[in-house]
């Protein structure tokens, strides 16, 4: 009877414990685990219209991405056409 009731007490300290390392084990998984990333809430540099060039012959505002360049005196002009450019040139 004796050993009965001790078996009992082990099992139930078995269980005790286990319920009790149970939410334990959970965080240490959840603290090992690498932590998901925050939502992005830093603004993406926007690509602003402030970085279009104005085409000086035209006048048309163009992105420096499909601006057809040319150094002039040290200094990039950005042009909407090779036909702008051509006509800055002449002038320049
Ligand atoms: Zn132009």
């Amino acid at each position: 009877m004796r050993f009965l009731l001790s078996l009992f007490a082990i099992l139930a300290a078995f269980l005790l414990l286990r319920s009790l390392l149970e939410p334990l084990v959970k965080a240490i998984v959840a603290w090992l685990a690498p932590a998901p990333p925050p939502p992005s809430q830093t603004p993406g540099e926007p690509r602003t219209a402030g970085e279009l060039k104005k085409d000086p012959v035209c006048g048309t505002f163009v992105s420096p991405e499909v601006a057809v360049t040319q150094t002039f005196h040290g200094q990039v002009i950005h042009f909407c056409s090779q036909k702008c450019r051509d006509e800055y040139a002449r002038k320049a």
